[in-house]
C-alpha cells in the first residue's frame, strides 16, 4: 500500500490546520514548510492530540512532563510564526488509536476552524524503517485525521450532536499534506526557513537538548533536497499532497 502521486498544492489556501500526535512531531517533520506558509500569509493553527507524556530522556518528574511539553510546543510554534496552538484533552501518549472519540474531537476542531488544508502524519507505515514516523500514535493520528476530513467533517449526519448542540456546520477540507510516509514526492525548499525550524526544535528542550540537532537534521534535509534536484547546500522537507474534495 502506498500513496498516489502528489497533486499540485492549491493556490488559494487561506487557513491550514496541522494535526499531530505529540509535541515536536510537526517541528521535526514540517516546521520549515509551515514557516513558509506563514510567510505566504496563510493562517496556521496547530492541534496536538497528546501532551507527549511518554517522551523525554532525563529525570524530569513524569507528572511535570505534559505541562513542560505543552509549553515547549507553544514556544516552538512561536519560533516559526504560528500563534494558535490547541491541545486535545483525554489522550495519552503511546495509546492513540483512530477511535470514534478521536474522530469526533478532530471533527469538532475542523468544523470550528474551517481549514482549506490539513497537514498531518502519514497513516501509512514505512515498512523499511520501523521507527520514528511509524510510531503507532503517528499512524493513528494520520488515520483519524483522514477519517475526520472524509467523511466526518463534511457529513451533517456524522456526530449530529456537533451541529445540534454546538452549531458546528459541516465543512469540506480540500487538501491534505502527509509527512513521514512512504515515498514522499512533494518537496519544499526550506533553505531560507531552516533557522526557524532549528529554533523550533531547540524549543523542545526535553526532547532535543541532549543531541546536536543541527548535525542530525541538516544531512537529512540536504539528502531530501539533493534527491529532488535542488542546488548544493539546499535543504528540503518532503510530503505527499492529496486533494480531498
Ligand atoms: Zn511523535
Amino acid at each position: 500500500m502506498t500513496f498516489p502521486r502528489s497533486v499540485q498544492p492549491l493556490p488559494d489556501v487561506a487557513r491550514a490546520l496541522a494535526v499531530a500526535a505529540h509535541p515536536d512531531d510537526l517541528d521535526f517533520g514540517a516546521a520549515g514548510t509551515v514557516a513558509r506558509w506563514i510567510d505566504e500569509g496563510i493562517d496556521v493553527t496547530y492541534l496536538i492530540i497528546t501532551r507527549g507524556d511518554a517522551g523525554g530522556f532525563d529525570e524530569t518528574p513524569r507528572e511535570q512532563m505534559p505541562l513542560l511539553r505543552e509549553a515547549e510546543q507553544r514556544a516552538a510554534a512561536k519560533a516559526v510564526g504560528v500563534e494558535q496552538v490547541e491541545f486535545l484533552d483525554g489522550y495519552r501518549d503511546g495509546t492513540l488509536t483512530p477511535s470514534i472519540e478521536l474522530r469526533r474531537d478532530l471533527t469538532r476542531v475542523i468544523r470550528r476552524y474551517r481549514p482549506d488544508r490539513i497537514l498531518t502524519s502519514s497513516p501509512l507505515r514505512r515498512w523499511e524503517r520501523i521507527a520514528g514516523p511509524s510510531h503507532p500514535d503517528h499512524l493513528a493520528a494520520g488515520e483519524a485525521t483522514t477519517c475526520a476530513i472524509y467523511p466526518d467533517a463534511r457529513n451533517a449526519f456524522a456526530f449530529p450532536e456537533l451541529l445540534r448542540d454546538e452549531g458546528l456546520e459541516p465543512w469540506v477540507v480540500r487538501e491534505v499534506w502527509y509527512h513521514g510516509g512512504p515515498s514522499p514526492d512533494h518537496v519544499v525548499d526550506i533553505t531560507d526557513t531552516y533557522p526557524r525550524k532549528l529554533a523550533a526544535l531547540a524549543a523542545h528542550a526535553s526532547q532535543t537538548s541532549h543531541v546536536d540537532v543541527e548535525s542530525w537534521m541538516r544531512p537529512l534535509l540536504a539528502f531530501t533536497a539533493r534527491g529532488a534536484g535542488l542546488p548544493d547546500g539546499a535543504l528540503a522537507e518532503a510530503f505527499t499532497v492529496l486533494r480531498t474534495a
